[in-house]
């Protein structure tokens, strides 16, 4: 299957209101022309240094966003480019892009991950965590951010309920977020949700925004 092909299944499987994050890591250049020349411009990477090297080499309206685990020291290398930023999984990690961000003069996106998985090893906030962050006053604190929504990942399982019932809790927690510390109208409105394997129950649940990369790309080759 080719990497156009792959892209046309996938994208007639999502609605509308549901977006695209073709998830690049781990692929060369040469892939993510393959999709950019079908159309697509919204690309995700885990690294930063793999990331920043596809920013300077690419075409300039790609909308790079990172989905991977961010330590506070390489927040810097991404500030100035980077679309939306998906994995913030601690209150220090969003103190830290906001002085990157205050720095340069930007409002950098993001998006708060959830801790949503049975397995100890994904990272996030837990509930209590996250509210206690909002009722806090975590929202002000930090002006150079843009909350955009929540992103979680569910268990790695082949127990499609068990995915579900994650992906359920997740946007009942966005729900209630959203109407406790947001405007309806607000930039608070995306729920990332959903990968290769997940995605349509996903969308099932509310998911705003998939993150897919093995059934567009093929496997990774670390
Ligand atoms: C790698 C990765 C994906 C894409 O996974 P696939 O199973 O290849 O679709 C999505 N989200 C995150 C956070 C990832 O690290």
């Amino acid at each position: 299957m080719s990497i156009v092909n792959n892209l046309a299944n996938v994208r007639k499987q999502l609605p509308t209101h549901v977006r695209l994050v073709c998830v690049s890591k781990f692929h060369p250049d040469e892939a993510i022309l393959e999709a950019y020349a079908a159309g697509e411009r919204v690309y995700g990477e885990s690294k930063v240094q793999e990331m920043s090297g596809k920013f300077e080499r690419l075409p300039k309206d790609i909308q790079w966003h990172f989905i991977g685990h961010l330590q506070s020291n390489k927040v810097k290398h991404i500030v100035p480019y980077v679309s939306l930023i998906h994995g913030v999984d601690s209150e220090k990690l969003v103190a830290e892009i906001d002085r990157q961000a205050a720095k340069i003069g930007r409002k950098v996106n993001c998006l708060l991950q959830v801790h949503i998985a049975k397995e100890e090893t994904k990272f996030g906030f837990d509930e209590p965590e996250l509210i206690q962050f909002f009722e806090s006053g975590g929202l002000e604190r930090y002006p150079a951010v843009q909350f955009c929504g929540l992103m979680g990942m569910a268990t790695f399982t082949k127990d499609n309920e068990q995915v579900k019932s994650e992906f359920e809790h997740l946007k009942s927690i966005f729900d209630r977020i959203k109407s406790s510390y947001f405007n309806q109208s607000s930039e608070f409105k995306d729920l990332s949700m959903g990968m290769s394997e997940d995605f349509p129950i996903a969308v099932e649940c509310g998911s705003t925004m998939v993150r897919i990369g093995s059934s567009i790309f093929g496997t990774r080759e670390y």
